[in-house]
């Protein structure tokens, strides 16, 4: 009887781990993840700012457009902005370094790239105190040319994607 009460168990605990995978999977229908045993390549690297109101939101964005798992990843404070400014060179010769890492480590094939808005790095690059907001998504835009066009000429080979971040994590189109 015992025996039979914790098969009972064993299934029903069985069962309901089944069912909440499918229901995740089913709700997260770009939630595409590599086999970490055997799993070589990775699709990109990815180059985010150092804030911390973003961490999950990041992750979750690139989860939902099927990148789970499958990309190196990379913090620069200002994201773009840190790669372009010019004040702390050792910054973009970092940045460079890892992208060529992970090119001949992991077979890359995109570098992207997400800025957010009310960024702590472009007051201080820019020395303003405040910012408005459509400044500061020009600002971003001037940056997104400068990056994509330093590293298309430095790695042709990658594709280069730039992305918009706002507080709540939503992207927003520029
Ligand atoms: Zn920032």
């Amino acid at each position: 009887m015992t025996k039979l009460l914790i098969l009972q168990l064993l299934i029903a605990i069985i069962v309901y781990f089944i069912y909440i995978k499918s229901n995740f999977i089913n709700s997260n229908s770009n939630f595409i993840t590599q086999d970490q045993m055997t799993a070589h390549h990775a699709k990109a690297i990815v180059i985010t700012c150092m804030d911390f109101r973003l961490i999950d939101d990041a992750v979750r964005y690139l989860d939902s457009i099927g990148y789970n798992n499958n990309y190196d990843e990379f913090i620069l404070a200002g994201a773009t902005l840190g790669y372009n400014q010019t004040k702390f060179t050792a910054w973009a010769e970092t940045l460079d370094k890892h992208i060529e890492l992970a090119e001949n480590l992991h077979d890359i094939k995109e570098v992207i790239v997400i800025d957010h808005m009310q960024c702590g790095a472009y007051k201080i690059f820019y020395n303003k105190k405040e910012i408005s907001r459509e400044e500061e998504i020009e600002l971003h835009k001037e940056n997104f040319k400068i990056f994509a066009k330093t590293i298309g000429t430095k790695y042709p080979n990658l594709k280069v994607r730039t992305l918009l971040m706002d507080l709540d994590g939503k992207i927003i189109n520029v």
